[in-house]
């Protein structure tokens, strides 16, 4: 029998992937906690949480088992004119934790439909009321997915370029920075004045695809003021920087001004299954109730609110603050800071970033998003065990939160040995 790899080349078509370059994808057997194994046994230490998702390591025994409960039990049902349990559970957790101006669920099932439901839900809400609003407000370099409201709101041009005649209009402002928050200010206030503007959705705090850029969470709350003195929704994408991600449980919980709707996906299952809310306020809510049917929300995904999916968010969120996850948070944050002090000096670093478990290194040379240098330090990086996927100038590490210290430490000196590879 032929190997995984050379198995995978017949039929399969992947993500993010230029195969004329012909390069082999590696192929996983099985993973437990902070590892992964190929069909050789080798192992990898995940450094970014297969895409920040498993935070509570892989094959965790105590979600694996609410799931396996949960799948003997009522594994799917429709989510239209029938409800169950599980989804009734997880709102009531997740109200608990969300930002207390949240007030109703919308179940989707990725971070993509979880955006389009945002959107929808922001257009619709001025619709409803006899108002026509037809734009966006997003920042510069953005990331929200890859289906055409989501996209329309991503400004990142090395995935929207074939389609950009085809998007929804959306006018972009700076991301504030501790220097710019007048300057973006004004920014913001002439796109409302100029813009029949629905909404403004952002990434709080960090921009995950763009490289693990930050933003000032003043200027952000700022910019929310403003958008709510114009009355325009305001829409977080916490769908990477949700549960736990930047120190808090939500990047939200840094904001004075909460957002309207909040988009939450990746971890909110613990990488175990599909799944997205949309949030929002009882006063976004309140706009879609009325007499007339059409008024409603009419936009449904087959597989909303699915009972597996949420028995594992369910478990997720009792992990989530408990001492032993909350100990280790603590930790890697800690040991961010001290490897962040050390290899900042490097020659050929230029800064590096910490928040919460995210750890973002910015290297002082060119490197093109998906270009030699980028695949060479991945290259390096599997070579020797470590699972980590440089975006743009950036390395960055968002461990799962059960890596061991011994893991972490072997992920910097990876780096360390990597940059003088340059
Ligand atoms: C990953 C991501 C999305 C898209 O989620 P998918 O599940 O990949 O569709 C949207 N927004 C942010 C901030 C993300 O990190």
């Amino acid at each position: 029998m032929e190997n995984l790899s050379t198995r995978d080349k017949k039929h399969l078509w992947h993500p993010l992937t230029q195969h004329k370059l012909n390069k082999r994808q590696l192929a996983i057997i099985k993973a437990k906690d902070a590892l992964l194994y190929d069909e050789d046994e080798k192992e990898y230490i995940d450094g970014i949480a297969s895409w920040y998702t498993v935070m509570y390591g892989h094959c965790n025994e105590y979600i694996v088992a609410a799931m396996t409960k949960q799948m003997n039990k009522l594994d799917f049902v429709m989510f239209s004119g029938l409800t169950h349990e599980p989804a009734i559970e997880l709102s009531e957790k997740l109200m608990e934790l969300l930002p207390n101006n949240q007030a109703k669920i919308f179940f989707n099932d990725n971070g993509s439909t979880a955006i389009e439901a945002a959107i929808k839900m922001a257009l619709q809400y001025y619709h409803n009321h006899g108002e026509k609003r037809d734009t966006l407000i997003a920042f510069d370099d953005g990331f929200h997915g890859d289906t055409f409201g989501a996209m329309s709101a991503s400004g990142l041009s090395s995935y929207n370029g074939p389609f950009e005649d085809f998007l929804l209009k959306v006018e972009r402002i700076p991301t504030p920075q501790k220097d710019n928050i007048d300057e973006v200010k004004n920014r913001l206030a002439l796109v409302l004045q100029e813009n029949k503007c629905a909404g403004f959705i952002f990434e709080p705090l960090v921009q995950g695809a763009a490289g693990m850029k930050f933003h000032s969470a003043k200027g952000l709350d700022a910019l929310v003021d403003l958008c709510h003195d114009n009355d325009v929704l305001c829409i977080a994408d916490e769908v990477m920087t949700g549960f736990g991600k930047t120190g808090k449980n939500f990047a939200s919980d840094y904001l004075k001004n909460k957002p309207d709707i909040i988009c939450l996906s990746k971890a909110l299952t613990a990488g175990m299954f599909p799944l997205s809310i949309t949030s929002c306020s009882q006063a976004v809510y309140d706009r879609f109730l009325s007499d007339e049917v059409h008024k409603g929300f009419f936009h449904a995904h087959t597989f909303s609110a699915h009972p597996l999916g949420c028995a594992a968010a369910i478990a997720g969120i009792e992990l989530l603050n408990s001492p032993e996850i909350l100990e280790r948070r603590t930790y890697i944050e800690s040991a961010h800071v001290s490897y962040a002090t050390i290899i900042k000096t490097h020659k050929n670093v230029s800064q590096t970033r910490v928040l919460g478990v995210i750890l973002a290194i910015d290297l002082n040379v060119k490197m093109e998003r998906y270009g030699n240098l980028r695949d060479k330090l991945y290259d390096f990086f599997i070579e020797s065990g470590v699972l980590l996927r440089p975006l743009g100038n950036t390395i960055y590490v968002l461990p799962p939160y059960v890596i061991t210290t011994a893991q972490l430490q072997k992920i910097y000196d990876t780096i360390t040995a990597a940059l003088e590879t340059i």
